[in-house]
């Protein structure tokens, strides 16, 4: 059996290990924020009827520019933003690959602020650019005259921004973001995967479009939306932005029947989007519980909180799992991260943690 090591595997990939949470199937999955409450019957029926009104012309090539959708979702948006300035792959993290393909490469580099979303490193080093990590304050937030500094000091070509950030859920101040993209050389990507969870009133980065050029704005359908399954992610930036994307993107990469659904999405978002507030309520009630057992927890804006700390956090993880709450292991050593779920997992979440500090603490 020839195994990986004999393979002429590029070098810097050697010796890695795939990204990825395990997937259990466990009782209470609280591991990669998702959306924990599935469409609506109606929902459903629809999301059917369009994939098989679309399965027809499966012969066919799907629309290359997905401009219908790409319509639908620059309304969604709103700010003024039109068809040209928004473009949609299989996933935000296919977009910010196709954001690095374009702005990355070989001699550029690329630099976030961490702990953060950990694959914008890991994509960033598979179109061969170069990685640097800035800092992070105590709190997970950005101190703007340190980041500046970093930034003036790395001149970097694309500068990763993740409000609210993952795994720590902190938000960004919109000046932080304003003083990154005058300091920035190149371009700057403001992550909003979570944007949909922060507190009512955080303005987004989708307002700095009109007079920043170099800013592109990703957001997803897989969190808030409830739609992880169907991987489609999008981003809103100037139209001279979508162009360069153009250049980079696989023909025809989003198919038909993602492009199909994602419209129903988009069409039946009130109904997907409906549950953000309930979610916003146990998460600020997750964060009050956790401080409550003398443990700490950052300020979320997201729908997950990080929390600690842990000698041994591994232990943690494990007793939890035991108990059939998965959560994960992430962000810096002693901490963990557990996504918002639905109120009975959110009480089988505080059960289990509640046994486990009295067994493992
Ligand atoms: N950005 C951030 C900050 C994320 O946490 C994630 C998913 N965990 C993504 C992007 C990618 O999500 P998707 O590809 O499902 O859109």
């Amino acid at each position: 059996m020839t195994s990986l090591s004999d393979l002429p595997l590029r070098d810097d990939l050697r010796g890695l290990t795939p990204y990825g949470a395990p997937q259990l199937d466990v009782a209470v999955r609280l591991n990669t924020n998702e959306n924990p409450y599935g469409p609506s019957a109606e929902l459903v029926a629809d999301l059917a009827s369009a994939v098989s009104g679309m399965a027809a012309e499966l012969n066919r090539y799907p629309d290359r520019d997905a401009t219908a959708l790409r319509t639908d979702l620059a309304a969604y948006l709103g700010h003024d933003l039109i068809a040209g300035q928004v473009w949609a792959a299989n996933g935000s993290n296919e977009v910010l690959q196709q954001i690095l393909q374009a702005f990355g490469g070989p001699g550029r580099t690329a630099m976030g602020f961490e702990p953060s979303y950990s694959m914008h490193s890991i994509i960033a080093r598979s179109v061969f650019t170069e990685w640097i990590s800035g800092a992070r304050e105590a709190d997970f937030g950005l101190d703007p005259d340190k980041t500046v500094a970093a930034i003036e000091e790395h001149r970097p070509d694309v500068v990763f921004l993740t409000s609210p950030n993952n795994p720590t859920g902190t938000a960004l101040e919109i000046d932080v973001i304003k003083r990154v993209l005058r300091a920035a050389p190149g371009m700057v990507v403001v992550d909003e995967a979570y944007f949909e969870f922060a507190r009512t009133g955080t303005p987004s980065a989708l307002t700095l479009l009109p007079d920043h050029p170099r800013l592109i704005v990703t957001r997803t359908m897989s969190k808030a939306f409830a739609m992880a399954g169907t991987r489609l992610g999008y981003l809103a930036a100037a139209p001279a932005v979508v162009e360069a994307l153009l250049l980079v993107r696989l023909p025809y990469h989003l198919s038909s029947l993602t492009q199909a659904a994602a419209r129903v999405a988009v069409a039946h978002r009130a109904e997907l989007l409906g549950m953000v507030d309930e979610l916003r309520a146990e998460r600020d009630a997750t964060v009050d519980w956790l401080r409550g057992r003398g443990l700490e927890a950052a300020d979320s804006d997201a729908n997950f909180v990080l929390y600690g700390r842990f000698a041994d956090r591994r232990a943690v993880w494990e007793a939890l799992l035991a108990k059939g709450v998965l959560v994960r292991e992430v962000g810096p050593p002693e901490w963990l991260r557990v996504s918002i779920g639905t109120g009975d997992e959110m009480a089988a979440f505080r059960a289990a943690t509640q046994a486990v500090m009295e067994e493992v603490l």
